[in-house]
Formats: C-alpha cells, sequence, structure tokens
C-alpha cells in the first residue's frame, strides 16, 4: 500500500508547489518520501489534485504491485478506477502480468463539466513534437514543458537552454510556455522509457482542468512498430491517462517519423527551430549539435528532401560522408534503427540514386542488418529485456528480401519469443508474487 498525505502548500509568483509525504509498506522500494509536483498556476485554479497524484503514481504501484490510498483532502474523479483498471489490463497484456491496482480515495459527487474549449502539447521541440504543434496549432494555446523529465533535474544549465529556446518558440508563434515540475522520475526503479515518463507528465495537467480542457501527446512511434512495441507512450495507453473534463489526444501515430521531417522540410518557419539533442553547446550558437546520431539522421532526411541547410542544423551535418563516418562505429539502438530503416525505405524506392547515394544504401543495408542481428543475439545472451522482443517481427520481415541472414533471425525471434512470453517470465513473475506475499504476510 501506498498511502498519500498532502502535506504542504507553497505559493509565490503565480506557481504552486505541492508537497506530498508518502508512506509505504515496507517491501516498496522508494528513493525518498515526498511527491513533489510544480504547477504554473496559483493555487485556487487547481482541482481534481487526487487525479493527479494517483496517476503520478500509478506507474509505480502497478511495478510494486500495490494498492494506492489517499487522504480525505484530495478526491478523485467517479471515472477513475475504471481508467485505472483499464491501463492496468494494458500493462498486463504487455509484460504477462495479473495486477490490479485499487486507488481507495473520496470521490467527487458528479462528474465535472468543463466548458472551456483550450488545449495544451507536452512540447520538447523536437520532430514530432513540431509535428503535432503543426498540426494542431490553433487550438494549441499552451506549451508545456517539464523540469525533471528528460533533462535531470540537477542539470539546469541544459535545462534553461531548452526553456529558452522553448519560450522563443511560444513567443514567434503567440503561445503561452508553462513549465511543470515533477521529481516522480527519480522516486521508484520504474522504468520512466517503457512505464512512466507520459503518465508522470499528463498527470499534473488533470489539475488544470479549470485551464484547459484537452492535452496532446506527440506520437514517437507509429504504425506497425508501435503497436507492437511497449512504450510509456502510446496510442492505446495515452488517452486512458485523462479525467473528468479534460481529455488526452495521443497524435501523430499515423505518420512515420522520416513523413514528419518531410513535412517540416516545408515549413522553414518550424524547421529552424526544431531541436533534436540537448548536446550543443553554448558556443556552437546553434539548437543542435550537429555532431550525434539523431543530427545526422535528421539532416540525411532533409537533405533527401531537397534541404541542404537550415538555421537549427550545422551544414556539416547534411553529408552522406560524414553521417557514414559517426555511424560506422557507433552501437546504434534498435529504436534509432528503424527510424533510419525509414531512410532506407525511401531511398529503395527511388528510382535513380546518385553514386553517395547508392554509397549510403549500401552502408544502410549492411549497418542495419547488422544491428538487428546483435540485437536478436543479445536477447540469447540477455534475456531481461523481454518487453523489446515484440518490436523488430515486423521489420525483419520486410528486411528478409534484402539481407540474407534476416531469415534466420526471424526463426531465433519466433523461438525467444516464445520463451519469454512462456514459461521464463511467468515463472519470474509467480516467483515474485510468491516473495511479495511473504513478506507482507509478515506485515499483517
Ligand atoms: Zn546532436
Amino acid at each position: 500500500m501506498i498511502y498519500v498525505e498532502k502535506v504542504k502548500q507553497y505559493e509565490f509568483k503565480e506557481r504552486t508547489i505541492l508537497v506530498f509525504f508518502l508512506k509505504t509498506s515496507r517491501w516498496v522500494w522508494l528513493a525518498d518520501n515526498k511527491l513533489v509536483l510544480s504547477f504554473p498556476f496559483p493555487a485556487d485554479s487547481l482541482s481534481n489534485m487526487g487525479d493527479a497524484v494517483a496517476f503520478s503514481l500509478l506507474p509505480l504501484a502497478y511495478f510494486e504491485h500495490t494498492d494506492i490510498r489517499l487522504a480525505p483532502t484530495l478526491t478523485v474523479s467517479p471515472s477513475l478506477q475504471s481508467r485505472v483498471d483499464a491501463i492496468c489490463s494494458l500493462w498486463n497484456e504487455w509484460y504477462d502480468g495479473q495486477r490490479r491496482i485499487r486507488i481507495t480515495a473520496p470521490m467527487e459527487s458528479k462528474p465535472y463539466y468543463n466548458a472551456k474549449r483550450v488545449a495544451a502539447q507536452l512540447f520538447s521541440g523536437g520532430v514530432d513534437s513540431l509535428y503535432t504543434f503543426a498540426r494542431n496549432s490553433e487550438e494549441i494555446t499552451y506549451l508545456v514543458l517539464f523540469h525533471g523529465a528528460d533533462v535531470s533535474a540537477s542539470d539546469n544549465e541544459t535545462f534553461s537552454k531548452i526553456e529558452r529556446q522553448a519560450q522563443d518558440f511560444a513567443k514567434e508563434f503567440g503561445k503561452r510556455l508553462r513549465v511543470f515540475s515533477t521529481n516522480v522520475r527519480f522516486l521508484s526503479r520504474v522504468s520512466w522509457e517503457y512505464m512512466a515518463h507520459v503518465c508522470a507528465m499528463i498527470a499534473p495537467l488533470l489539475a488544470c482542468r479549470q485551464l484547459v480542457h484537452r492535452i496532446y501527446v506527440a506520437s514517437s512511434y507509429s504504425g506497425i512498430f508501435g503497436n507492437r512495441y511497449p512504450w510509456g507512450s502510446h496510442p492505446r495507453l495515452d488517452p486512458l491517462i485523462c479525467s473528468d473534463g479534460i481529455e488526452t489526444v495521443h497524435h501523430g501515430f499515423d505518420v512515420k517519423r522520416f513523413e514528419k521531417i518531410v513535412y517540416l522540410s516545408k515549413n522553414p518557419q518550424l524547421l529552424k527551430r526544431v531541436r533534436v539533442c540537448t548536446r550543443a553547446s553554448d558556443v556552437d550558437h546553434q539548437v543542435n549539435c550537429g555532431r550525434c546520431e539523431k543530427c545526422y539522421r535528421t539532416a540525411v532526411a532533409l537533405k533527401l528532401r531537397g534541404v541542404s541547410g537550415t538555421e537549427s542544423l550545422p551544414s556539416s551535418a547534411f553529408s552522406f560522408l560524414s553521417a557514414m563516418q559517426y555511424l560506422e562505429n557507433y552501437q546504434l539502438r534498435i529504436t534509432s534503427a528503424l527510424f533510419w530503416s525509414e531512410i532506407l525505405e525511401f531511398l529503395h524506392k527511388r528510382n535513380q540514386l546518385s553514386r553517395e547515394e547508392s554509397e549510403f544504401v549500401a552502408f544502410l543495408e549492411i549497418k542495419l542488418g547488422k544491428t538487428y542481428q546483435d540485437y536478436i543475439e543479445d536477447f540469447e545472451n540477455a534475456p531481461g529485456s523481454f518487453s523489446n522482443i515484440y518490436s523488430c517481427g515486423g521489420r525483419l520481415r520486410n528486411y528478409e528480401k534484402r539481407v540474407g541472414f534476416a531469415k534466420d533471425s526471424l526463426q531465433i525471434l519466433h523461438k525467444l519469443q516464445r520463451l519469454h512470453r512462456g514459461k521464463r517470465y511467468r515463472n519470474f513473475l509467480r516467483d515474485m508474487a510468491k516473495w511479495q506475499q511473504t513478506v507482507t504476510g509478515e506485515l499483517c
């Protein structure tokens, strides 16, 4: 059980900081006993705090397999438990679990009706984010940035730079930038990427239904791959993290990353603001460093669409040769490899390739083929990351035609899927449940 008490409220300069004191069963691991949420609005414009707290802690509660009880001052919306049940069912499906998390809290007497028609967007300034913004900009009033999310809470220098860039963007497009903050990422061991991140960022926004009625989340992945891939932000998950009077839209899932870049390539005003990495130093006078995998991937995609340079990326990044030299000894993550695959697919469809494009195609085929192969072999040696296993089946099937050894890889993949979805992981869950029962039994 996680018991949540509201302890302190601080208000200054239109900001409200709320500190919730957490008491837990002995076996629940927490790095700190305080959940801290910081809002860029005065306290009297916040409501529905029970939902905000419950969703902030839900991934942790699911991971630790424990229920949540809120203090009597924290009311929740009547539909909260049904949404929590739906989320748990989804996670059960993804992670082969059988968990249901109960939220015990006082309930609001009637559903909240929201007359506001104002939208907010979780904003990072990256390709996905700008695409979603461009598609819904008329409706969007608030751009929401999180301190303590992608950039470490203690890295104030990087965060101020990102905030400055986002502020410039908001000003240029006539929007309001609002900075929220949460410490939930650093409270527990639950995977930020696979389970917690969007839940942690939408949750505090649910307390702002007097100001907004819709939250946009830009999709990271798309299509078959995205559907199979368990991730902390997902078209089946995000819409469930909502509340009475405030809805969440997972946007852009039907559009591949490459197509989003193509869209941005036609819009120089957006393109000059795109931020794909946080490595640029102040000396660079650039938004992006131009020397990392993400920068090369974006620049190469733009180059293929006839863009030879933009203010946000150094011109040196727009080179097949530099990209190849960089990638040669770089260990690609599977998720990045899939985005490079989209670029390769685009090149495969072209009738005529220049000499350097042909060389780049040959390079990518080998590099990506090897990346997928290594990825599958890693599973044999380190079967811990079971959730990744759904991800590359579809892609590998496409590769079968192009890369000779992919067929063998597919067989290995299927074997591993059987292994993981079947015995091993179920045994692991059973053992863990037993262990927890023993420990909680001791407590009772
Ligand atoms: Zn970079």
